[in-house]
Parts: C-alpha cells; sequence; structure tokens
C-alpha cells in the first residue's frame, strides 16, 4: 500500500507508473528506488518542487 510521505494517509491516487497524488496534501509525488520526490501542483497543473523548509521530514531510510 502506497502512502503518502506528508500525512502518512493511503488517501492516495496512482497518477503514473511511480507517480502519486495525495488528495489530502495536494502533492504529487514519484516514488524512487531509495528516495520519495515531492511536487506541489499548481493551478496551472504544472509542478513545483515542494518546499520543505518549513516542516522537519525524514524521508526514506
Ligand atoms: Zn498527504
Amino acid at each position: 500500500m502506497v502512502i503518502c510521505p506528508l500525512c502518512r494517509k493511503n488517501s492516495v491516487g496512482k497518477v503514473g507508473s511511480n507517480q502519486y497524488y495525495c488528495w489530502d496534501c495536494f502533492v504529487e509525488f514519484l516514488i524512487e528506488k531509495d528516495k520519495t520526490v515531492i511536487y506541489e501542483v499548481c493551478d496551472d497543473g504544472s509542478l513545483l518542487p515542494y518546499c520543505q523548509d518549513n516542516s522537519q521530514l525524514t524521508l526514506g531510510g
């Protein structure tokens, strides 16, 4: 089961082969072998790298 790396819930939809969308956080994330990359979705549908400066996240491990 895939869970969101931010909220750790499973309200996650698959949008690509290893690409997912969290309906709670409104972010997309890519699950790679050794890391998870999170993107914010802009109003126009484009993706921006998620800013983690304001939270203490430890991904992977
Ligand atoms: Zn989430």
